[in-house]
């Protein structure tokens, strides 16, 4: 079945009609529907299939062994977020293999697919969790404790998807099967646009955090409350969103988000007793994302305690600047006869994986330039070439 094809089999999983786009969220009725079609998917292709200590699901062409040569992406999504982030990797990579198969390729080196776990911390807050898990990122017990907006934590979400969360944590067995891993990806800016290609090479991810601002100040009546006695942590909050702005623009290639902000209890003639807002900061370059978080955080305290309430700030998540690897991006490019070198913003599970293994990324053009949207595309003709380049890659790597 051909990439597009593939896509469009998955085109009704886990639409979100409030939000407009999908919510596909590891573990939720969505995510199942979609690891069941790509093993499904899977298996039909004659590939083996397992599932890993930490939910990360593997498809192997001829006997799983080391030095494989592995791509693969994600099914889960932002909430609201576009049909290509994710699963154009899962799909091109079986489209890949199949058009492998169809040229009577026969691999010298064992290769896999590899669907991880929770890209998105769509749910549980952590970005790339099934790639830190496996590579030992991320300590298990946090992880495990992790809970969702409902306050369900990750093992519990596990124990119901049927997996074992004891046994979550680094998996150096799964790690040194992998020789090398290609990620292909929509492009989720305006890169390709501008360059003016359908396909590029992965060079570099930012790095990029997430920080939580928990807020708490005395929740009280709207209309009888006088202004003067209020510690109201909406406040602080809104002074958190501008600063964001503020600091990030004042720094070269910044970036500072507020995505995420909930009030506790959230009445309109409430004020509220706490709020938590979700910072994601990004700069390229050595302690930079700290500096620009500082910054932040000092505007926060400032602003909490002219209102009386206080603060807390949690690191969620970060991770360094990620350069993936010179050697493999070259010989995919001379596969490829040359295409654009892309950095880019945006965090992948190769970023993750390119600390342990040698990592690349392909990105296929998204002519809206928007992503974690519904208006994310991408042309059926980028798509089938997209697969067509990660086959020919593939061929490379394994051959
Ligand atoms: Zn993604």
């Amino acid at each position: 079945m051909g990439v597009n094809q593939l896509m469009n089999e998955i085109a009704g999983v886990g639409r979100d009609s409030r939000r407009g786009g999908y919510s596909r969220h590891v573990y939720d009725y969505a995510d199942f529907e979609m690891r069941d079609w790509f093993i499904d998917q899977a298996l039909h292709s004659g590939l083996d299939v397992n599932t890993d200590r930490n939910g990360n699901i593997w498809a192997w062409w001829g006997s799983p062994g080391a030095d494989a040569v592995v791509t693969g992406s994600h099914l889960d999504s932002v909430p609201g977020g576009g049909a290509y982030d994710g699963p154009l990797g899962v799909a091109s990579g079986l489209a890949a293999l199949e058009i492998l198969r169809d040229k009577g390729f026969t691999p010298a080196k064992p290769l896999a697919l590899l669907v991880f776990a929770e890209e998105e911390g769509g749910r549980f807050g952590v970005p790339c969790l099934g790639s830190r898990l496996l590579t030992g990122a991320i300590d298990p017990d946090r992880a495990r404790a992790l809970r969702d907006a409902e306050g369900i934590t990750l093992a519990e979400a596990a124990v119901k998807a049927g997996h074992d969360p004891k046994r979550f944590g680094a998996d150096p067995e799964s790690l040194a099967q992998i020789g090398c891993f290609v990620e292909l990806h929509v492009e989720q800016g305006r890169g390709l646009i501008d360059l003016d290609s359908p396909i590029a090479t992965g060079s570099s991810i930012i790095a990029h955090g997430r920080y939580r601002f928990s807020f708490s100040g005395q929740g009280n009546h709207a209309g009888a409350t006088r202004l003067t006695d209020r510690h109201d942590p909406m406040l602080p909050a809104a002074t958190v969103v501008a600063a964001a702005r503020r600091a990030a623009a004042a720094m070269t290639d910044a970036r500072a988000t507020v995505g995420r902000l909930v009030p506790t209890p959230g009445g309109t003639n409430v004020i509220a007793s706490t709020v938590d807002l979700w910072l994601d900061a990004r700069v390229a370059g050595d302690g930079r994302t700290a500096a620009l978080v500082e910054d932040i955080t000092a505007a926060a305290h400032e602003a909490a305690a002219a209102e009386g309430c206080t603060l807390t700030v949690t690191e969620e998540s970060y991770s360094d600047d990620v350069v993936f690897d010179e050697t493999l991006r070259k010989r995919m490019d001379d596969v490829l006869g040359g295409v654009p070198a892309l950095p880019t913003g945006a965090g992948h599970d190769a970023g993750i994986l390119a600390g342990h293994v040698p990592s690349g990324m392909l990105y296929v053009r998204n002519p809206t330039g928007i992503s974690h949207a519904p208006e994310e595309f991408a042309e059926p003709a980028d798509v089938e070439s997209g697969a067509q380049s990660l086959a020919r890659v593939l061929a490379e790597l394994s051959g």
